[in-house]
């Protein structure tokens, strides 16, 4: 039996075929840049104004103020924003311009229209404005050339805005990979089906399907197979043909129907580590073959869903291209004591609370590894580690945060 420490650092430790594939920018919100974005265009590409209001020459406004303002003559013109003026702005002289609008030749200032009354043919200005003032320059923003967002970046709203003001539909990103789920178990149910004594709905499928789609892969059910080597090993060998990553939910342990196992060591799979240190999650098993990835995870509800969180997880943000393969960790102190075999790393459900700038847990009531509403009420994964089995008030631990 290996330590968690071990087990992660196994399954990281092979070399991922990582894809790139062409999508529409607004498909690649959360997806890993996997290409330069070179502005081909200064941004803003002509200096424009900043603001509505009237385009003048600052030297015109020397001085204005609320008592004493500058009279301008106003052009019998108007730029509103998408027009482009076929003049050059005189001394003396002041013209309405909208937002965006290019500035006008010979102007070098924007009076915004609070600080200016039109009257007449003139406009009142009651506030002096420097040069520049109010105007956005071409290039301010993005220069032609520039390497506006790098390869490896993760791609935020923000980002996905900048490529569309340089022009870019399509963008390269690094493709989520397929995850296949496989659910073995003679006693288990789709969840269609009417619950009758024996047999339980399989919630597995649902469960981690919603963890790869939230890890950012791409999910595909494969159903329920029953506890028959054939069978599963068919079922095996048809989704490793669409998927790069693997999941078998059930029969690792050491029960008399328990297949997975020793179906994959037929296949000629590479059984990497069988059975980890830890609680919940033990029984798993983790195989290569050829260049996919194959975990063999136990059936419990919540074992299934702590080893996903563990060792599935991180394998597909290594896929995706992220820098942090992990999920956020606090420090946090145990609002009881907990005591556990030295040795062992145990996983605890636990809600999170912060007091005086000090994060405190508590466990989600009952902790069995069929517990599944300790899963659902948890902010986190509270490590009891191996070094110590007497996790006292006063200790503090790392907790996984889960949401
Ligand atoms: P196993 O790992 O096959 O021994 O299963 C351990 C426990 O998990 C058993 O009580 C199973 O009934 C339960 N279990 C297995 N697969 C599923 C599933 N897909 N959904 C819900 N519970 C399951
Ligand atoms: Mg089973």
């Amino acid at each position: 039996m290996i330590s968690v420490k071990e087990a992660t650092e196994k399954v990281l430790s092979f070399e991922v075929k990582q894809k790139v594939e062409k999508v529409k920018i607004i498909e690649s919100l959360g997806k890993i840049l996997a290409q330069d974005i070179v502005a081909n265009e200064d941004i803003p590409l002509f200096t424009n104004s900043a603001m509505d209001g009237y385009a003048v020459k600052a030297f015109d406004i020397i001085g204005a103020d609320k008592n004493y303002p500058v009279r301008l003559s106003l052009l019998d013109k108007e730029l509103p924003a998408g027009q482009v003026a076929d003049f050059i702005l005189e001394n003396g002289k002041a013209v309405p311009i909208m937002t965006g609008a290019p500035i006008p030749n010979g102007s070098d200032c924007i009076v915004p229209k609070e600080y200016a009354v039109k009257e007449d043919k003139n406009v009142l200005v009651f506030k002096e404005f420097k040069s520049g003032d109010n105007i956005r320059y071409k290039g301010e923003d993005i220069k032609a050339g520039d390497i506006v967002l790098r390869s490896m970046k993760k791609l935020y709203p923000a980002d996905i805005g900048v490529m569309a003001s340089l022009g870019f539909s399509e963008v390269l990103v690094y493709k989520p990979p397929k995850v296949g789920i496989i659910i073995t178990g003679d006693e288990i149910i789709p969840i269609e089906e009417k619950l009758t004594i024996g047999k339980i709905r399989d919630s597995n499928s649902y469960s981690l399907a919603s963890q790869v789609k939230e890890s950012g892969a791409e999910f595909k059910l494969y159903g329920i197979v029953k506890d028959e080597m054939k069978l599963i090993k068919d079922k095996i060998i048809y989704a490793l043909n669409e998927c790069e990553i693997l999941l078998l939910s059930g029969g690792v342990s050491l029960g008399d129907y328990d297949y997975t196992k020793s179906v994959l060591e037929d296949m000629g799979a590479q059984l990497i580590f069988w059975r980890v240190n830890q609680r919940p999650g033990k029984p798993i098993a983790f195989f290569i073959y050829k260049d996919k990835f194959i975990f063999g995870l136990p059936g419990n509800p919540v074992s299934v869903m702590v080893c996903f969180e563990l060792y599935v997880r991180p394998l597909i943000k290594k896929f995706l291209g992220e820098k942090d393969l992990f999920r956020k960790k606090i420090i946090a102190s145990p609002l009881e004591t907990y005591i556990h075999p030295a040795g062992r790393t145990d996983f605890i459900r636990v809600k999170i609370e912060q007091k005086d700038n000090t994060y405190y847990f508590k466990k989600t009531g009952m902790q069995g590894s069929g517990i599944l509403t300790s899963m659902a009420e948890a902010d986190g994964l509270a490590i009891l580690p191996e070094e110590a089995s007497v996790i006292e008030k006063d200790f503090s631990v790392d907790v996984i945060l889960l949401k």
